[in-house]
């Protein structure tokens, strides 16, 4: 375990702000928590847990100790003739393990292709995209206690997922380090392709459903990510900057009245799910930056905030506030960031 103080995060955040963190240590087992808190001068900080920060915003030095879990190893726990459990460590990458399961031609992880991040942030906020969330693959959690390093194991059930949020994001915020995961995946002959997001199942149409493959599914949607996201290399962002506001069926028709091409989803509780992209794209935000920054708004996507070379993170913070404030007077929507800012 190395321990670096003063440590630059330009790297290990995808807006590429130029934050420090007093200490920043990885850790890969157990025993390293109880070992560092047992220094008077760690254990006195606040403790910060980070993956990649592709779904952080950085907008001042992190006065304490960043952790980071560089646990990496996949395990085959359990195999019937139509499942298999794997346990993945929470330092893995995601994108490794979802080509992984595809490659071993199993369903669970396909839609959720191209998702930066790593395996142990996935359950925080349950990732999710072109119709699946990860919440549908995972049965259980291995998590240590940041204050303790003792192991705790979360069932499914246990982690309270909902859209873009769980237990870890709620109640127990800050309090643990997810160290392993597991998954159960369908084998080949015993899954299908999930293609309830319309785009996905266009994208496919002109291969047979019967013979479609978790590879094919990975492939068309790593394929539409690009072309509708800003890729952080180039340009840094932490994707999608808030969520989708979901409002009354009273609101949602006060607002088609006025607005009469408003996109909308209708949730099975009767509420309605609105495209906090197209809201932000009435108020004339997209490709806009805040003034004399690099903090803008994609250009491609206008959910997408992005640093479009030296922009801080309490520049696009207050970007961020901009654009609430402009959606607030023109819809009466609040727009809740799905980015942590810290
Ligand atoms: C281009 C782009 C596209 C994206 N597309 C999607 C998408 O389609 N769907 C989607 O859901 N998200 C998307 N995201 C957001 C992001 O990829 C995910 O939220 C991802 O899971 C974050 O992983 P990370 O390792 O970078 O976590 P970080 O950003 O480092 O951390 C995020 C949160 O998780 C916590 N955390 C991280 N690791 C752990 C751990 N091991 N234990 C406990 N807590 C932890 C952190 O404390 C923080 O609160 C996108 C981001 C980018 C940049």
């Amino acid at each position: 375990m190395h321990i670096q103080a003063n440590y630059c995060l330009r790297h290990h955040n995808t807006f590429h702000v130029p934050a420090h963190a007093r200490y920043f240590i990885e850790i890969d087992k157990q025993s390293d928590i109880r070992a560092l808190r047992s220094d008077p001068i760690l254990a006195a900080l606040p403790w910060y847990v980070i993956g990649d920060g592709s779904n952080l915003l950085l907008t001042h030095d992190l006065e304490g100790v960043v952790v980071r879990n560089k646990f990496r190893q996949l395990r085959i726990m359990k195999e019937d003739d139509t499942t298999l459990w794997i346990s993945v460590g929470g330092g893995m990458e995601w994108d490794e393990l979802v080509h992984w399961s595809v490659k071993h031609g199993l369903w669970g992880l396909e839609n959720l292709a191209a998702i930066p991040g790593t395996v142990g942030a996935a359950p925080v906020q349950n990732i999710g995209a072109y119709g699946a969330e990860v919440q549908d693959a995972i049965t259980r959690i291995q998590a240590l206690d940041l204050f303790t390093g003792e192991r705790h194991e979360f069932r499914n059930a246990d982690c309270h997922f909902g859209y873009r949020t769980s237990i870890f994001k709620t109640e127990l915020k800050g309090q643990f380090i997810l160290h392993r995961i597991t998954f159960r995946l369908r084998k080949l002959a015993h899954g299908h392709a999930n293609l309830m997001y319309e785009p996905l199942r266009e994208a496919l149409a002109s291969i047979p459903e019967h013979d479609l493959t978790p590879q094919h599914v990975y492939d068309a949607v790593a394929r539409l990510r690009a072309t509708r996201l800003p890729d952080p290399a180039k340009e840094g962002n932490a994707g999608s900057f808030f969520q989708n506001p979901v409002v009354d069926a009273d609101y949602f028709h006060t607002l088609q009245q006025k607005w009469p091409d408003i996109p909308h989803h209708q949730l099975v509780t009767g509420e309605y799910k609105l495209s906090a992209a197209w809201l932000i794209e009435q108020c004339g935000w997209k490709g806009k930056c805040l003034p004399k920054t690099d903090a803008c708004v994609s250009k491609k996507h206008a959910l997408v905030l992005v640093n479009r070379g030296q922009a801080t993170g309490e520049q696009i913070l207050e970007l961020a506030q901009q654009i609430q404030t402009d959606v607030m007077h023109t819809f009466g929507i609040h727009l809740e960031p799905e980015v942590i800012i810290l």
